[in-house]
């Protein structure tokens, strides 16, 4: 449930009805926005009397939320969210590419792709360490090593590190990246969200290989339900009967996630393609749509990669598509706004 209050709401009137919601056992969650004061009211609020919400002079209107996910949800807060990761913002108008190979292999490799991105234009470096394979007997990651050398990177660069968390218990060692990635693969894995949800690095929440946008959501809401705001979603192509590509990557997501949400959203056409060749254009089109960042897959010497090479781009193919994106962006800003 949300309670719009209107323009003459003082502060003294928003600790009233504070103190009066106390009484029904919910929490609630104030969001200021450009235009209104919000009060999203989470738990069970069945026993809430709207009516009398209303009759309040300062409250503008009330309105039941019907969509199991509260804080995501766009009538909760319809500013769009702004994720701040060490000074680098993603969403409210701030796009960002995210940039860097499937998995960091050696030092000279991380070092060189991370440089070669930041030249293009990338403003965060992407790198796996702890690496969901389907085969056990494929590269695991270089692990808690792979995530020092994510770190030298990051000394060398100064951008922000993105890199995959696939277990609670390897939190700790994350305790100097910037964004935390959930992968595909994790999305409902509701135990890691919830441990997730208690500290307060940003997340990369990426869409489950079959799951429906609201899901996804769910597992927005999870992290949210436990503190943490500080979410940026990712659609990287889902599993239908088409295998020309390595996933179908569901642009319409974009759209359908603007409306529903206010928490960013980025896409990745690396692993939604499966196709080197595919990535720039879905890149392109994924901005078109009003994507607020992208993840791309890129190696210096992608034949050699020891995961995710046929997807990956090379730093010229990268600095080309920047280019094309970058064009396209200037023009949506200046020409296309509204
Ligand atoms: C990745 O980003 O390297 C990855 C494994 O992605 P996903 O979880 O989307 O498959
Ligand atoms: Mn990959």
């Amino acid at each position: 449930m949300v309670v719009i209050l209107n323009n003459n709401a003082t502060e003294t009137d928003t600790n009233m009805l504070k103190e009066y919601l106390d009484a029904y056992n919910v929490e609630v969650r104030e969001t200021k926005g450009s235009t209104m004061t919000i009060l999203g009211l989470v738990g069970d609020t069945l026993s809430v009397d709207v009516d009398s919400l209303r009759a309040m002079p300062f409250v503008d209107d009330v309105k039941r939320i019907q969509e199991p996910y509260k804080a995501a949800n766009r009538k909760f807060h319809p500013d769009p969210t702004v994720v701040d990761v060490n000074g680098v913002k993603i969403g409210g108008g701030n796009f960002q590419v995210i940039a860097g190979p499937c998995s960091v292999e050696t030092e000279e490799q991380i070092i060189e792709v991370a440089k070669d991105v930041k030249a293009s234009g990338a403003t965060l470096l992407r790198g796996g360490a702890f690496k969901p394979r389907t085969s056990p007997y494929a590269f695991q990651g270089l692990r808690a090593n792979g995530l020092e050398l994510l770190l030298e990177a990051k000394a060398a660069t100064g951008m922000p590190i993105v890199t995959e968390i696939m277990s609670a218990a390897h939190l700790p060692l994350f305790k100097d990246v910037d964004v935390i990635q959930v992968g595909a693969r994790n999305m409902q894995n509701f135990e890691l969200l919830k441990m997730l949800g208690k500290q307060d690095k940003p997340i990369l929440l990426k869409r489950g290989l079959a799951n429906t946008i609201e899901e996804l959501l769910m597992s927005a809401e999870y992290i949210m339900s436990e503190g943490n705001q500080n979410i940026i979603l990712c659609e990287r192509g889902i599993r239908t009967f088409e295998t020309a590509t390595r996933n179908t990557l569901d642009l319409s997501a974009i759209v359908v996630l603007k409306e529903k949400t206010h928490l960013p959203v980025v896409i990745d056409p690396s692993h939604a393609t499966g196709v080197a060749s595919y990535v720039p254009q879905m890149a392109i089109a994924a901005v078109a749509a009003g994507a607020d960042g992208l993840i791309i897959e890129v190696h210096n010497d992608p034949a050699k990669a020891l995961c995710d090479g046929p997807q990956s781009l090379t730093p010229v193919q990268f600095d080309n598509t920047m280019k094309k994106i970058t064009k396209l962006r200037n023009f949506m800003v200046t020409e296309l706004a509204n």
